[in-house]
Order: C-alpha cells, then structure tokens, then sequence
C-alpha cells in the first residue's frame, strides 16, 4: 500500500474501489493482484513466531487462518459492502453455514424466510435443528410472521431478498428492527439482488452474505464465499470458528474473485439492462401468463423493491403455457440460453426450479412458493440483448 494518500481514497466512487482498493503489492510491483499460492509463512525467528502465534505481532501464520490474495479479496469486499470487516470461504454455503453456525448454540432459536436457496433450507430446516438450534420458517413478506415467530431464545433472524427462484422480497429495514427488537441478529443473502443493487448493512441488517460464485465471480470459473459484518463478530466469533473448522477460500479462487470484482459494475448494469428489457418483452406475450421482476410496476412488491433496491437485478421468472410440458417445449426450443441451475454468469441460464433446484419439496409446498410446472427462471448474462430477446421469440413459438 506503499505511497496510497488516504485522504484522497475516501473520495473515491465504488467503481474506482472496486478496482483500486485493498492492493498488497509485493516487492517486485506487480501491476494486477498477486495469487500467494502457499500454504505456509516463515518467521526470521523463534520470537518472531512467538509473537505472531500470541496475536502481538501482524503477520500471516498459516493460509487457514488467512492468505495475502484472500486478505485483498476481503478489503476489496468490505469497500463495496461498506462493511467493517469480512471473510472469505470456499463456497456460498460454506458462508452460509459458517455465519450461523459460528455464534449460534443448543438451544436458540432462528427465524428463517420459507424461500430459501436449497441448501439454506437444508441448513435451517434439517441441519440446526439437529445440534438443537430449533428453526421457523415463515413468509418471508409477512412482517406480522416474523413477529410472531419471536421466542425468548431467538438469535437469529434470516432470510434472502429477493428470493429464488419467485423474486419475492422481505422489507430488510423493517425486519432487522423486529430482529434488533428482540436481540436477534439478521444475516442476509444478498445474492440475487448482487452488492450493487442493494445494501442490507445500511437498511440495519448485521450481517450480509455471498456466494461469490454468482456474480461477483461473474464468468462461471470457480466456488467462493464471503461473510459481512461487524469487526468484533468477523475477527472473533466468525474467524475463531473459521479457523478450527476449515473452509478457506483458495488463494486462486481469491484472485479469480478479485478481477470478477473489477468488472462488478459493468457487467451487473448490463446484465440488469437486459433484465428490464427481457421482462418486457414476455410480459407482453400471449404464451406468457405471469413475469416476477422487482423492476416492474406489475410485481406485487414494487414499492419495496424501489425503497430497498437500486434496481430490478439480474434475475427473473416467469410461467409459460400451464403445464411442465410448455415449460420443457420452451426450453428446448432455446438455442441461445442454455439450460442449468447455476446463474449470474455471463452466459444466459435457464432453469426449470419444479424439476431441478425444487424437486425436493412437495407440488404443495412449491405451490406455497409460487413454483409451479410452468415457472422457468432466467440468469441473464453478457450477450447481445437482440440475439437474447430474439432466441426468446423463437423458442415462444415452439409447441409441445
Ligand atoms: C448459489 C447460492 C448459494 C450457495 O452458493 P455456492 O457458492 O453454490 O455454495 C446460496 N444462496 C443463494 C441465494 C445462491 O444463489
């Protein structure tokens, strides 16, 4: 960090951040951020060792604990978030699991949003309640739910907004000050809305987290994770059970997530741009019996998506024909969006959640979602809006 003006960084934009900010350059001067790939640190002494063992001295330990590539992907997260302090892991679930599991304990309680991301149902439903973290699950747009949800034990609060695959939002604000009523943290995953689009942190969410996987990698290269939040929480609670438990974010990956964050902004407004546009064009469609997408008028939450999100996102569903064959007919009659579960990748996804990411639930509990045979989801990527929208017409036209 050698010759930065602190003065004159405070008043650079995100974009600028995104690109400048959290550089360990080493003493050879590398231009772009440079990938420590190694496991272990030399000390030029036993009291050198010592004191960084006893947390007196700065200084790496072990790439478990922490890593220069991975402290830059950090730094660079927390400027963007406006986070105090961060860490990375080697997944989304891996951030998932660890932000829970680092604080909580038998016999609390958490309150979780009913939309989840598979795995974070997985997590809520099935995995705490067997270490006796007892978990209630609610709708997550019913602030009403959540109050009534509250025990005497709840330390917990959290929830994704909006959600997968239906784009349903939770109020951030108001929810977080029902948490904070009730001494209960609030852990979000932001990753549908991306750190661009909205800033749960600033609405009295503690703590935010990513599978970096989405879009902050952005290219479909490779797993990471990262967990927001305050210093005291990050550097003890999250970082002790980080460091006994295991699932650090490769050095590699790290780096791979550093340069995703240095396109961050051009490749989300795009993506989102492309969103609006693509939401449009199927609502106004006669094979098309319902959009979800935060950007518009017609989605039943538009005044909270306008409160709490920058803009529409990346991300939206919508019900083609009434039956799962109308869904799989559209689907292939794509020849430019490509099938798969994954998303925010420059590459356009589609998805079919009944069959695939939902097959788990019941038809009734996914009707309870709004997931039906018919729901399709899209992850817009990076390609030319004509060819997306283009590709669209001519798989609508497709019959089963
Ligand atoms: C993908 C995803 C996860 C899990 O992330 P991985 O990197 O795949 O482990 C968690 N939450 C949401 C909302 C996701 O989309």
């Amino acid at each position: 960090m050698a010759g930065t003006d602190k003065s004159r960084r405070d008043d650079w934009s995100l974009a600028t951040r995104l690109v400048q900010e959290g550089i360990l350059r080493s003493q050879f001067g590398e231009t772009s951020e440079a990938v420590f790939l190694n496991s272990g640190y030399v000390y030029d002494s036993p009291e050198q060792a010592e004191a960084r063992f006893k947390g007196e001295a700065e200084g790496y330990v072990y790439s478990r604990y922490a890593n220069p590539t991975v402290s830059m992907f950090e730094r660079r997260m927390c400027a963007l978030e406006g986070a105090d302090a961060a860490r990375g892991t080697a997944s989304g679930m891996a951030a998932v699991a660890a932000s829970l599991l680092c604080f909580l304990k038998a016999g609390d309680h958490v309150v979780s949003g009913r939309a989840l991301f598979g795995s974070c149902l997985y997590i809520v439903e099935d995995l705490l309640p067997r270490y006796g973290i007892s978990s209630t699950l609610v709708d997550g747009r019913d602030l009403s739910a959540w109050e009534a949800a509250v025990r005497p034990n709840t330390k917990a609060f959290f929830f994704e907004t909006p959600t997968n695959p239906t784009l349903e939002l939770v109020d951030i604000e108001a929810v977080a000050k029902i948490a904070k009523g009730c001494g209960a943290l609030t852990v979000v995953d932001n990753v549908f809305a991306t750190p661009l689009g909205q800033r749960p942190i600033e609405l009295g969410a503690d703590i935010v987290v990513y599978s970096a996987t989405k879009h902050i990698d952005g290219q479909g290269r490779c797993l990471g994770g990262v967990v927001l939040g305050p210093q005291d929480y990050i550097d003890e609670t999250l970082h002790t059970f980080l460091k006994h438990t295991g699932p650090s974010l490769s050095p590699f990956n790290a780096w791979v997530l550093l340069k995703g964050l240095e396109t961050l902004p051009l490749r989300v407004a795009r993506q989102c741009e492309s969103a609006t546009r693509i939401a449009d064009f199927l609502a106004d469609r006669p094979e098309i019996s319902r959009v979800y997408y935060p950007g518009r008028t017609d989605h039943p939450q538009y005044d909270l998506a306008k409160k709490q999100m920058a803009f529409g996102g990346p991300m939206l569903a919508f019900e083609v024909g009434n039956k799962k064959e109308d869904a799989f007919a559209f689907l292939n009659g794509l020849q430019l969006f490509t099938i798969s579960n994954n998303l925010g990748d420059a590459k356009s996804l589609t998805t079919h959640p009944a069959t695939t990411t939902h097959q788990r639930l019941t038809s009734e509990a996914r009707a309870e979602l709004g997931i039906f045979d018919n729901t399709v989801r899209i992850s817009v990527g990076l390609e030319d809006l004509n060819d997306l929208v283009a590709d669209l017409d001519h798989a609508l036209s497709a019959k089963p």
